[in-house]
């Protein structure tokens, strides 16, 4: 019988990622934004959704993300139904939430998740760029924060994979209230030892990247991920200086300490199942 619930989920995460292609610029064969090479769909598919000429990573749906790094037919959602309401009747937000939802099929920035990498059993959150620009509603940091309780009550290791614009505007104070939320719910966790890794990608910034994005107990990031706070204009016309050449690049934050190893796509799976072996997290079924 588990076999067939197994086979079922697998199915739908495959159904759901592949949804997540057709949503997005992938869905055609376009220059590379990066080396303007234009590279075939299928090609590009087979390699991660990684620029075969210049490693530039695509960014790519929350589904998609886990279908790469989940084991087969471990990949269990929840919370599936949580959504933002429009508390402050913003005009606008409504119409713009209803539309996001259908072209994403999301029905929020974040997909919470419970599921096996490499066979230990982890919490997974992935926030996903193309609802919203991967913006904290309230729903999301909600949602984080019960994935951040789950992963404490059943002890397992908890990854999150940041992609966002930062806070949602259009919730205004209730936004920002969910950097204080995350945050605290991670130091619970920390406290009672729980095992935290933070995966930033492109791009990582504001609120997210100054609440849950930077707890981890190890950072990792995707080649070339803007990560900051503020974005690199604003600190410029701030400061009124120039900012040195891949400033809040993933590389110029791996040298500066800020993140401890950039990783590839294609070894991210490989890299966080060593981290949780070699912490003993995770345990096996
Ligand atoms: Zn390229």
């Amino acid at each position: 019988m588990n076999g067939v619930f197994a086979k079922r989920r697998q199915h739908l995460l495959a159904l759901k990622a592949m949804r997540d292609g057709q949503s997005s610029h992938l869905a055609r064969s376009a220059p590379c934004p990066r080396c303007g090479e234009t590279v075939p769909r299928r090609e590009l598919v087979q390699a991660r959704h990684v620029c075969p000429k210049c490693g530039y990573h695509y960014p790519i749906g929350a589904y998609h993300r886990l279908s790469l790094l989940l084991d087969a037919g471990s990949f269990r959602e929840l919370d599936e139904r949580l959504t933002s309401r429009d508390p402050f009747h913003f005009p606008g937000y409504a119409g713009k939430l209803d539309e996001s939802r259908a072209r994403t099929g999301l029905s929020e920035a974040v997909v919470t998740a419970v599921g096996a990498v490499e066979g230990r059993k982890t919490a997974v959150g992935v926030l996903d760029s193309r609802f919203f620009m991967g913006s904290m509603s309230a729903a999301v940091g909600e949602k984080v924060t019960r994935l951040i309780e789950y992963a404490g009550k059943n002890k397992l290791p908890l990854i999150l994979f940041s992609a966002s614009g930062g806070a949602r505007m259009q919730e205004g104070i209730l936004s920002l209230m969910q950097m204080a939320k995350t945050a605290a719910a991670l130091e619970r966790f920390s406290r009672k030892g729980g095992f935290y890794i933070s995966v930033l990608t492109d791009p990582t910034t504001g609120g997210v990247t100054a609440s849950f994005a930077s707890l981890g107990d190890i950072t990792l990031a995707e080649p070339g991920a803007l990560v900051g706070f503020a974005g690199p204009r604003v600190i410029q016309q701030t400061i009124g200086q120039t900012l040195p050449e891949g400033f809040q690049r993933a590389e110029y934050l791996e040298e500066h300490g800020f993140v401890d190893a950039v990783v590839p796509r294609a070894q991210m799976r490989e890299t966080l199942a060593r981290l949780l072996k070699l912490h003993g997290k995770g345990e096996k079924p």
